[in-house]
């Protein structure tokens, strides 16, 4: 892969009821499945930072501040920090402990359920244990919204942020607007802070230099590792969903030298305009410019 790289995109629209095809006939040949999925999969399958859930979890937050979309919330300089938390508790809330509305996660379990399968993501979301994948088969290489870890870090530990998330008060839960009065600040006794140092803790997100790799982590880094030295030569089926080109070091490019290096391993990529894989694989690459809920529906 050096030089300058000759891509290749899919083939027009009606086309993909044909390209869905071989990726049937792939998934039926291979004796193993990478599944390498980015947030375009999450947004297929219903994650979104708009609609229902901005109106139903941050009507508050919409009014005082204005907010078009969740996400750009996330990035507000609020007066204080409960405030910051109480929304990204609920922030958290909508995006890691809520399962997604569509049934894409599911449609995918059911193509890999009993094969040998490993599933490499970018996605911080906890979706693909929500819908019962096998933890042993993930590496979730940026973290999860579901850890906490020390802001410093003065150390390589995480803990779950379940009791943050969810803080009972009188009020009811801060990730849970109670009734018609959601609080819309923790108060700063109950931020939660290191148990080493003590200062306040963070979520284990790979957003800058302090992203912490924990025990978890590494296990699952190891077992990424080792399926991939099983199959190095092995009928393997490369299934990309939804990756884009925020860090295409993680999955994309892995993926194309992984199929470049094996003759026996195929390449599939399903994104809404940008499927696309290098001239030398072309062959052995089924690409679908088409919704991914709707090619996995289609296939399960
Ligand atoms: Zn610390």
């Amino acid at each position: 892969m050096n030089g300058t790289l000759r891509l290749v995109g899919a083939p027009k629209a009606g086309k993909t009821p044909a390209q869905i095809e071989r990726l049937r006939e792939a998934l039926d040949a291979a004796d193993a499945v990478v599944i390498g999925a980015g947030a375009g999969l999450s947004t297929a399958a219903g994650l979104t930072y708009t609609g229902e859930c901005l109106t139903r979890w941050f009507s508050d937050f919409v009014d005082r501040y204005g907010f078009a979309d969740m996400y750009s919330g996330g990035f507000y300089p609020f007066a204080s920090f409960g405030e910051h938390r109480a929304y990204w508790s609920r922030y958290i809330y909508c995006n890691r402990y809520m399962r997604a509305p569509g049934s894409v996660y599911a449609d995918l379990l059911d193509l890999v359920r009993d094969r040998d399968y490993f599933v490499l993501t970018t996605n911080v979301d906890h979706q693909f244990q929500l819908a019962g994948f096998d933890k042993r088969r993930l590496f979730y290489t940026q973290g999860d919204y579901g850890l906490l870890q020390c802001s410093e870090p003065c150390h390589a530990g995480t803990c779950d942020n379940r009791a943050q998330v969810f803080v009972q008060g009188e009020d009811g839960l801060y990730a849970l607007p109670a009734g018609m009065r959601p609080r819309m600040e923790v108060p700063s006794e109950l931020v939660p802070h290191c148990p080493v140092c003590g200062r306040p803790m963070s979520m284990n997100l790979r957003s800058d230099g302090t992203f912490v790799e924990d025990e978890g982590w590494h296990r699952a880094a190891e077992r990424w590792a080792d399926f991939q030295r099983r199959h190095e030569r092995a009928r393997t089926l490369y299934l990309e969903l939804g990756v884009g080109y925020n860090t295409p070091v993680i999955i994309k490019f892995p993926f194309w030298r992984a199929v470049a290096s094996n003759r026996r391993a195929t390449y599939a990529c399903v994104n809404m305009g940008e499927a696309v894989a290098p001239i030398d694989i072309e062959r052995r690459s089924i690409l679908i410019d088409a919704d991914i809920a709707r090619v996995l529906s289609a296939l399960a």
